[in-house]
């Protein structure tokens, strides 16, 4: 028998299909005036949609920036309140999903997400807004959005940094989610099953960054790796990386890369039995190495010198703490973790 547990499930309806579904999914919801959010790089597919939605996108907005600026979701709060919106669609990364979160957050505006990368926030009550330097994130069902549309053909040319990068992001959500205080056995099969998709879907991209199947295994796997973030909450891999980006800019995505095989070699030996379940679903061999072999061959940054961070800024991030020094210090130097260290 598992040892006791909760497991809580957050309904969202996901909808794994084409942005043809989109209009189908608003009208599910009753929404009949549309505030649209737009990623720049997802500006084309931006403009299907609104075209799609017809008289429905009453509104829409393009400044989308990496984690909320408070003048953005004010701005963006303004707009919804002035075109009196039903409801918000964003279409792009965790950025336009979280741009979308903040105006449902004052608002209870319901969100139909379509995801463009593999952050998974679609799948979350987490929200995140950042103001003079600090990000702030809480947890609110509100954000969550109701419906989330997959559609495999919208990341078809995400660059091979940002797919590995994102897929990263990823993995650390399904990763972290089995050693967790709030880790449970209903998840672990979701991070598990997550994980494997999204190795599958990296090794095909990266010999055909074109194949529809291997992206809908990615958008799948961050599906499951959201799902089980929100499940099993945060550790102490989100926490550094959240402590890194927040104080010295590095960027969100490529941390993890560095970060989770080295939080990994040292958290995963407290949780075996999970531990070798993950392995399984990578390959073969020890799970901090199979993560780092894997981020290594997917060219995304493994050290967080190559992010830009100083050695001195890895030790004042550690604030004397042993653990986190070691981490720090390995993952700054990204030390390819061994059976043997
Ligand atoms: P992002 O949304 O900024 O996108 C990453 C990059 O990919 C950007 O340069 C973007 O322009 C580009 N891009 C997006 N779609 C593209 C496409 N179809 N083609 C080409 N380029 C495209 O970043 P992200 O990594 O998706 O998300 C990171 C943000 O999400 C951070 O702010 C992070 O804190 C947040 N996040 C939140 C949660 C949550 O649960 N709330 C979970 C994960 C991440």
């Amino acid at each position: 028998m598992p040892k006791p547990f909760v497991y809580e499930q957050f309904a969202a309806r996901v909808v794994l299909g084409e942005l043809a579904d989109v209009p189908g999914e608003v009208e599910r919801l009753g929404v009949d005036r549309v505030l649209l959010v737009v990623t720049g790089s997802a500006k084309t597919a931006g403009d299907r949609l609104q075209e799609l939605l017809g008289a429905r996108a009453v509104g829409r907005l393009d400044d989308v920036r990496q984690h909320v600026p408070l003048e953005l979701a004010s701005k963006a709060r303004l707009a919804a309140e002035t075109i009196g919106a039903t409801g918000l669609v964003s279409i792009g990364g965790g950025s336009a999903v979280g741009l979308a979160k903040a105006v449902a957050l004052t608002s209870g505006l319901p969100i139909v997400a379509v995801p463009t990368t593999y952050a998974g926030s679609e799948m979350t009550p987490v929200w995140g807004i950042t103001s003079d330097g600090e990000k702030r994130t809480g947890t609110d069902p509100v954000v969550l959005p109701k419906t989330v549309v997959y559609d495999p053909s919208l990341s078809r040319d995400l660059p091979l940094d940002v797919t590995a990068a994102s897929v990263a992001n990823a993995l650390a959500h399904c990763v972290e989610a089995v050693w967790t205080p709030k880790a449970n056995p209903f998840n672990e099969v979701i991070a598990v099953e997550g994980t494997r998709a999204l190795s599958e879907g990296l090794r095909q991209v990266l010999l055909d960054p074109r194949d529809l199947d291997a992206r809908g295994d990615l958008l799948y796997g961050a599906g499951l790796a959201g799902s089980a973030l929100t499940s099993a909450g945060t550790g102490l891999h989100h926490k550094l990386c959240h402590l890194l980006g927040g104080r010295y800019g590095l960027p969100h995505a490529e941390t993890h890369a560095a970060v989770l095989p080295q939080v990994t070699r040292v958290l995963a030996p407290t949780v075996p039995e999970a531990a070798a379940r993950l392995s399984v679903a990578l390959g073969k061999g020890e799970l901090a190495t199979q993560l780092y072999d894997l981020f290594e061959a997917s060219g995304v940054p493994t050290s967080l010198r190559e992010l830009g961070l100083t050695e001195d800024q890895a030790r004042e991030a550690a604030a004397g703490e042993a653990l986190v020094q070691t981490i720090l210090a390995r993952a700054w130097a990204g030390v390819r973790p061994s059976k043997d260290d």
